[in-house]
């Protein structure tokens, strides 16, 4: 926080009871102005209250007051979080306070599986999750990429000039590699503790590289090796285009809702393992995206009336980052798709296919885990929603 400083009247004014308080820089983007405006959203945690102030206007722009659905592991730089109907970016952590508190609680690293590993092993994905599980770190961004050499040639600038840049280029811009955002306490050691030396041949049998690693080239993973080298590479990684299905393929898009962040991890998980299963269907492409309320609306737009609670489901998926998992390769892929997911309520997804992913991760008709693409004639739209239009 740099330009926003409280007048000593409305300190003074503060009569709540003592509770930590962790403050954060955001930006909310202003349709009508055209523009992004600037706030420091304080979080009282132990007393469950949100104060949010202008820096522009510098003055309060929400007294502090109840926040009931507080959910401190959406606070983390790079994130977005809705509050008050209003998304809020974060861009940064407002004091040294907070950073000190959460910045190593809510680190992030780069995790990449490299092309060659991604192709050749179904069960790879599902090995890595089961490692970050055990490793208390979470998934909170993923998206299928094709390097280009100009990516690779940014992404690896360290490498450029070393004798093996030619092989390594060659490598990484083979095929689709995974990125994989990973936020949690020290996550940049976890995960390279995970994957193991960059030489295969000198792992031990629990590193995941000693595993689906061939080479020193081919090593089948990538970690960053600092917070500052993480901050970077997620920068470059995630700007890169989502790969998917060539227009007018047969496609049927499946999207986890924001609200189940925490377990992206297990429910991709149990999707993959879902989607492997069926001869024929391949995931053609994985992307994260955070859309905006009104664009939500008018994708489900076909939807309203047939959905129950369809004004809840919208907001539940204007709540942050939704993952989006697009298949093709079948011609059914809608049913094979529908069958994967389950019925629409929870509940009876339960009573009749209970290995489905509502029946397993489902709470209700409005946080019911995932959507999925069930009308044919939508597909196209959603497939050039979440992955062709995308930033
Ligand atoms: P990464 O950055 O991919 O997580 P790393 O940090 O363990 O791996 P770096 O020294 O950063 O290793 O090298 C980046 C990548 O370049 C390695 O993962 C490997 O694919 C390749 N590489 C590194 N050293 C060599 C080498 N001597 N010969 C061939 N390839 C190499
Ligand atoms: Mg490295």
């Amino acid at each position: 926080m740099t330009d926003y400083l409280p007048s000593a009247s409305s300190r003074q004014r503060v009569t709540f009871a003592e509770s930590q308080k962790f403050s954060f820089c955001t930006t909310w983007f202003d349709k009508v102005a055209d523009q992004d405006r600037k706030y420091i959203v304080n979080i009282f945690v132990d007393t469950k209250e949100i104060e949010i102030m202008d820096v522009g206007r510098k003055q309060a722009f929400l007294k502090r007051c109840p926040y009931p659905e507080l959910d401190m592991t959406k606070f983390y730089l790079g994130n977005s979080v809705v509050i008050h109907g209003r998304q809020h970016n974060i861009v940064e952590f407002a004091n040294e306070y907070t950073k000190k508190a959460l910045s190593s609680a809510q680190e992030r690293t780069c995790a990449i599986v490299k092309p060659h590993a991604y192709g050749a092993n179904p069960n790879i994905f599902k090995d890595l999750l089961r490692e970050l599980h055990k490793n208390q770190l979470a998934v909170s961004r993923l998206q299928l990429s094709q390097l280009t050499p100009q990516d690779a040639a940014q992404f690896y600038a360290e490498h450029v000039s070393k004798p093996f840049y030619p092989s390594l280029q060659q490598m990484i811009t083979s095929g689709p590699a995974l990125i994989i955002e990973l936020v949690g306490d020290q996550a940049v050691q976890k995960w390279r503790n995970i994957i193991g030396p960059t030489d295969p041949r000198q792992a031990l049998p629990q590193h995941l590289r000693s595993k689906y690693g061939i080479s020193v080239t081919e090593n089948a993973f990538h970690g960053s090796a600092t917070p500052q080298e993480a901050e970077r590479e997620i920068q470059i990684a995630f700007q890169l285009r989502p790969l998917c299905a060539p227009e007018h393929s047969r496609t049927a898009v499946i999207v986890i809702e924001p609200t189940f962040k925490a377990q992206y991890g297990d429910i991709l998980s149990h999707l993959f393992t879902q989607i492997n299963q069926v001869s024929g269907l391949v995931v053609s492409g994985i992307h994260s995206a955070d859309p905006v309320a009104a664009d939500i609306d008018e994708l489900f737009k076909a939807y309203q009336g047939v959905i129950p609670n369809w004004r809840s489901y919208c907001d539940a998926f204007d709540d942050g980052v939704c993952i989006a998992i697009e298949l093709t390769g079948s011609n059914d892929v809608i049913q094979n798709a529908r069958n994967i997911v389950g019925p629409f309520d929870p509940e009876i997804a339960k009573l009749l296919k209970p290995q489905s992913v509502r029946a397993v991760f489902g709470k209700d008709c409005v946080q019911n885990a995932v959507f999925v693409t069930d009308i044919a004639e939508e597909a196209e739209i959603h497939s050039d929603f979440w992955f062709r239009c995308a930033e």
